[in-house]
């Protein structure tokens, strides 16, 4: 089925629209066909006026004055991070361009494919609790010829769903901040003859060791965390007119609007002296956060007068389980337990260092604070590098043992303060606030050729 729609390459449009109708219309399916075909029409009528050229070529024509522009960010909740750096992309957007763009971030394989697409949420977590298996899962699909096959039979199989889902919200742009949403979008897109039509850009969200559908040859743009993951891309056959490396895109909510960390004490009612570490684990709230919150409870007691030496916030994330058990502990330091918070930045700005898992967007968002970061775990594959880039920059260090872990913070709070202070200069070395700006700058140069291309 790949191979015989993607043979229509030379077709026009209107045939390319006429003949995947009839394709699938035959080929069963949900019967939303009719429907999703009217939406395609629209889409081309709206992207502005058309006509045949002497090949029998559907040209799109854009007249007039600048309409607004639909950018649609494909991302998945298998983490925190895909969202968060589809958010702050869209946000970013809006900072820069006013109501030039209109951003979406969906998961589209949720709303409109089936199993296995639209059950990526649960799979991520069912295999990071059996964390062996998402090991086994990241290698073993590593080379390109096993991915490869596994997406382009997804892509058969779901090619409708997936094109209705796309052509829904009409995009001029789509962003891929998934390591999943590069294949099958970029092949419905290709079926339809819409390649030169709609910019494609990938936006990783890994800042080292990440996984090779990462990397797709038919993006406009692949935008790389850092120089480690351009040169992956540059490996696999990304050409470096592809690539640009700026960082990971974070909030803009971190890189502007900074307010003083004694007011964000005072309205996350915070104890205003106190020196406080943030414990966290991602979006699902993993790794060992239960246990580091107990190391810390009694390590930052003073064992002679019974003061506490610092003040602890925990940050569940989505993991209500560890919230609640969390709440029930009986603390003897000022501490408070939080579910999934939607003001990181605050959060982060009130604290003096963070513990987490290596996760990127963490990471990214910690060294924009300037926290120096205890790594207490990472999920194989893709946060195992993360490790290294932390630690080498001398921004961090990782430590497993929840006991070690509430020493170093003891330390950093009372006999080594200078060592916190140089950690956390080093952390704002590495920061990059202004790449979520810089790609959507970029991008927007990317879309004004498009613009008068056709
Ligand atoms: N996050 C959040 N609220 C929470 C917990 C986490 O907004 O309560 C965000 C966090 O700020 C970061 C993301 O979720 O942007 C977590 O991404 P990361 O790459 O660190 O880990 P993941 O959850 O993807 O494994």
């Amino acid at each position: 089925m790949f191979v015989k729609v993607a043979s229509r390459k030379k077709a026009s449009l209107r045939e390319v629209l006429r003949r995947v109708y009839g394709n699938f219309s035959s080929s069963g399916g949900n019967g939303s066909f009719s429907c999703h075909n009217h939406r395609t029409r629209c889409y081309v009528q709206e992207m502005g006026n058309d006509f045949e050229d002497d090949d029998g070529n559907m040209e799109l024509v854009q007249m007039g004055a600048e309409r607004t522009k639909n950018v649609l960010i494909l991302m998945s909740d298998t983490g925190g991070g895909h969202r968060a750096s589809g958010e702050a992309i869209r946000d970013a957007f809006k900072l820069e361009f006013g109501d030039a763009y209109r951003v979406i971030v969906k998961d589209v394989w949720k709303e409109y494919t089936g199993w296995p697409l639209n059950d990526m949420e649960r799979q991520y977590k069912f295999m990071l609790k059996h964390v062996q298996l998402w090991k086994v899962a990241f290698h073993s699909t590593s080379p390109r010829w096993i991915h490869g096959c596994y997406l382009a039979a997804i892509a058969a199989y779901y090619a409708k769903e997936v094109e209705a889902g796309l052509m829904e919200y009409k995009p001029d742009v789509i962003i891929s901040v998934h390591p999943l949403m590069q294949h099958i979008p970029l092949w419905v897109l290709k079926w339809q003859g819409l390649q030169k039509k709609v910019v494609f850009a990938t936006v990783i969200t890994d800042l080292n060791s990440c996984h090779p559908t990462w990397f797709h040859p038919g993006v406009n743009r692949c935008y790389c965390p850092s120089k480690e993951v351009a040169k992956r891309a540059a490996l696999d056959g990304l050409d470096e007119s592809q690539i640009r490396v700026f960082g990971l895109p974070i909030r803009p909510s971190f890189a502007r609007a900074v307010i003083s960390k004694n007011e964000l004490r005072a309205e996350l009612e915070m104890d205003p002296d106190l020196p406080a570490v943030l414990l966290m684990g991602g979006g699902e709230g993993m790794g060992p956060v239960g246990k580091t919150a107990n190391a810390l409870g009694k390590s930052l007691q003073d064992k002679e007068s019974g003061k506490p030496i610092g003040q602890l916030i925990i940050i569940c994330g989505r993991n209500k389980v560890l919230k609640s058990a969390l709440e029930s502990e009986n603390w003897k330091i000022p501490v408070k337990v939080r579910g999934f918070e939607t003001r990181m930045e605050k959060w982060m700005g009130a604290c003096d260092c963070i513990i987490t898992k290596a996760g990127p967007g963490t990471i990214a968002e910690a060294l924009i604070r300037g926290l120096p970061i205890i790594l207490n775990d990472y999920i194989p594959g893709q946060e195992k590098g993360n490790v290294p880039y932390v630690v080498e920059n001398g921004a961090g260090v990782f430590k497993r043992s929840p006991k070690e872990t509430a020493g170093i913070v003891t330390e950093w709070f009372s006999t080594k303060k200078d060592e916190l202070k140089t950690m956390s200069e080093n952390a704002l070395k590495l920061a990059q606030p202004e790449a979520v700006f810089d790609i959507v700058k970029d991008i927007h140069e990317l879309a004004q050729q498009r613009g008068s291309i056709i």
